[in-house]
């Protein structure tokens, strides 16, 4: 500063002068000596100077240096990535398309790639990218597509037991297998008749050719055993519908026929189911000739039981001695008053001399015991003992001898 003070005496008083800080204004607290205000602008926060880049901006003395390093639209830049220098306003347009920035994976794959690389990676670098399976079409992210290789049912896959076809589809290779692969072991076909062939499909038709007599009578005593199986089965069968109660009701049907049948053939027998007196009773039959026999013959219809060879007979007691009790219904007379229902009854108890309930050989008698003249034919077409061409036989045994009727 010149000295334009006429004595250094003035001088030194006006300096000393106490002044404000010429930002006073502004709000700058600043007070002191005239001389030391040069100082403080270098300093003061409110002391505005041209930016030094010439961009225009006046700037606080404070704010320059983030002026010049950040804000100047005019400042030096140099993009980190790239290196290229930019100004500041260049360098905020770079930011973000610069192509050497390296930036995450848009397909969240986790990779970082410079961004200029980013279509190239995605197309062929990236593990999510989606790639066709070339067996089956569809898609997959690059990453899972080895592991769909190794179950995509289009995928070809040679025969495991390695014939001569194929490759084959996975999905198809069972039916292979199953169908027509020539290498597989199967059994013969007549495996379930006994036979133990196995061997490479090509091989069993000349074994089946080879075979053809051998198989047959495998297969005849496989019939056998079955037929065996289907006896047994029979017998449980009736066992299931035996009668144990000791009463027989015995239903005729078609009886007109039956009894023409009776006048032209002589001695024409009709038996009942067998049944048992009890579960482990006797086992009984009743028959009856329906134009009568011996002395019914031509008149009557005869009745007639006899006792047939049962499976428990060793533990009963012989002769049979039970009372047995024949009753033919009239029908359609139930709860017609006085007496219930009508109809014949015959009884008897067997005397244990009679051959007849001794106990049975396998080869019964043909005829048992009962009555030749049960009732007439006469009897039969006057009272309705026949209905609907049916009629009701009982046959009741009782161990009490009591006759009853
Ligand atoms: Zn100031
Ligand atoms: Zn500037
Ligand atoms: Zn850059
Ligand atoms: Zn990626
Ligand atoms: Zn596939
Ligand atoms: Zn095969
Ligand atoms: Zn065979």
């Amino acid at each position: 500063m010149p000295k334009i003070y006429p004595d250094p005496e003035s001088e030194k008083a006006i300096m000393g002068s106490l002044v404000f800080c010429i930002h006073h204004k502004q709000g700058c607290k600043w007070s002191d000596e005239l001389r030391k205000l040069k100082a403080h602008l270098n300093t003061c926060k409110h002391d505005a100077i041209q930016c030094p880049n010439k961009c225009g901006s006046q700037i606080p003395r404070v704010m320059m240096t983030d002026h010049l390093a950040f804000t100047c639209i005019l400042r030096r830049a140099i993009c980190e990535f790239c290196n290229v220098e930019f100004t500041g306003i260049g360098l905020e347009e770079h930011a973000g398309t610069c192509s050497s920035e390296p930036i995450y994976c848009e397909s969240k794959c986790g990779t970082r790639v410079l961004r200029g690389r980013m279509s190239i990676h995605r197309a062929k670098d990236c593990a999510k990218r989606l790639r066709r399976c070339p067996h089956c079409g569809r898609e997959f992210s690059a990453d899972t597509l080895a592991a769909h290789g190794a179950t995509c049912p289009r995928s070809p896959v040679p025969c495991p037991q390695r014939c001569d076809a194929g490759p084959f589809a996975r999905a198809e290779l069972d039916a292979h297998l199953r169908d027509e692969c020539k290498a597989l072991t199967v059994p013969c076909t007549f495996k379930e008749a006994g036979c133990r062939f196995k061997g490479p499909r090509h091989l069993l038709e000349a074994h089946l050719e080879a075979n053809t007599s051998a198989h047959l009578s495998l297969m005849v005593a496989l019939s056998g055993r079955q037929g065996q199986q289907i006896n047994m089965l029979k017998s449980a069968m009736a066992k299931l519908s035996t009668n144990y109660t000791g009463t027989l009701l015995w239903k005729i049907t078609d009886w007109s026929v039956k009894m023409q049948e009776a006048k032209t053939k002589d001695g024409l027998e009709l038996v009942s189911p067998p049944f048992y007196t009890s579960q482990y009773g006797y086992k009984l039959q009743a028959s009856m000739f329906l134009n009568g026999n011996g002395p019914g013959e031509g008149t009557h219809v005869s009745v007639y039981i006899k006792v047939l060879p049962g499976e428990y007979d060793a533990l009963l007691k012989w002769p049979f001695s039970h009372s047995v009790t024949f009753t033919l219904f009239e029908q359609g007379t139930l709860g017609s008053g006085g007496g219930g229902q009508g109809g014949v009854a015959e009884s008897f108890v067997p005397d244990p001399t009679w051959e007849n309930f001794q106990r049975p050989s396998t080869e019964p008698d043909a005829l048992g015991f009962g009555f030749p003249r049960f009732v007439s034919h006469e009897l039969l077409n006057r009272r309705p003992f026949v209905r609907d061409d049916t009629v009701f036989l009982r046959v009741k045994v009782d161990p009490s001898k009591i006759v009853a009727v």
